[in-house]
């Protein structure tokens, strides 16, 4: 089947990626021909040192890169079988191909929670931000509320609608930044860095929010205890490329692996192994 022809079905993958090539304004070629389908429902863990390409590729999820430009071919394919004319596109969400064109569509679907809180909050009061996404789409003042305010009860947080989103402590503010992208509904939910920066309890909290989410779930991490306890599946991007896909148990599992690309073995997978 030729990609154009991909059309949204309800058996597309919840995320497609072939072939994904970036290159910064710059220069700095971020990645360098990445492919990943991930399945309705799966939580998957993306893993790597840092400038691996990890937010890089995130922010493709949603077209908050650009689509068309970024499809420079690295090098020529004798064959054409993967070689890159400008136009092939390279990400699909539920079917729906990442560009220009599709972009709302893209957006509702996909939900982005970034890792530091204050890249994504901008209201004078918590239930404003939570409401922006919802109004957005076209609801109501009053249904928009409505939603928000479920949604800030979801995160535990309905006792700080009225507040100043920059008077909350961080973990807090990420819990709005996770509500304000559960206001929309999105079926594919990204996340960056979780975990970072977070106290034990806000820790732990966010990890058990995260479980409890129905949604396709991709999430950024070096929290790779995080990942044993949610991600079935673990990807290992490197220098813009993924060098291993597979059940977390087995990348996380292979020291050899991860000492190749900067990471180390969880502690409890260690330990595991030495009694
Ligand atoms: P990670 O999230 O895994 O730490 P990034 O996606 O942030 O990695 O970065 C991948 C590569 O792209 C790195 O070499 C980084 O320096 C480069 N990079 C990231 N953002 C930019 C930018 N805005 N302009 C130029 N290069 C960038």
């Amino acid at each position: 089947m030729n990609s154009s022809s991909l059309t949204m079905t309800n058996d597309a993958p919840a995320v497609q990626v072939r072939e994904l090539i970036y290159r910064y304004p710059d220069g700095r070629l971020a990645l360098r021909g990445v492919d990943l389908t991930i399945v309705p429902g799966e939580t998957i863990a993306l893993v790597g040192p840092n400038g691996a390409g990890k937010s890089t590729l995130l922010l493709h999820l949603n077209g908050i890169l650009p689509g068309k430009e970024r499809s420079q071919p690295l090098h020529a394919h004798g064959n054409g079988q993967h070689a890159r004319n400008g136009s092939e596109p390279a990400v699909w969400i539920d079917g729906l191909e990442v560009n220009a064109k599709n972009a709302p569509e893209v957006r509702r679907r996909v939900g982005l929670v970034f890792q530091d809180p204050d890249d994504q909050l901008f209201s004078t009061s918590v239930i404003e931000d939570v409401a922006f996404g919802p109004l957005n789409l076209g609801m109501s003042r009053a249904e928009a509320k409505r939603v928000a305010l479920e949604c800030l009860a979801r995160v535990n947080l309905d006792d700080v609608a009225d507040r100043a989103p920059h008077h909350l402590s961080f973990g807090e503010r990420k819990r709005v930044c996770l509500a304000g992208v559960l206001a929309c509904n999105p079926s594919v939910l990204v996340l960056d860095e979780p975990t970072a920066n977070l106290d034990p309890r806000g820790r732990r909290r966010f990890i058990e929010l995260i479980r409890g989410l129905t949604a396709t779930k991709l999430i950024a991490t070096h929290d790779l205890e995080m990942v044993l306890e949610l991600c079935n599946r673990t990807v290992l991007l490197d220098s813009g490329r993924i060098v291993a896909n597979g059940l977390t148990r087995n990348v996380l599992g292979d020291p050899n692996l991860l000492e190749a690309h900067g990471l180390e073995m969880p502690l409890s997978l260690k330990m595991g192994r030495l009694v």
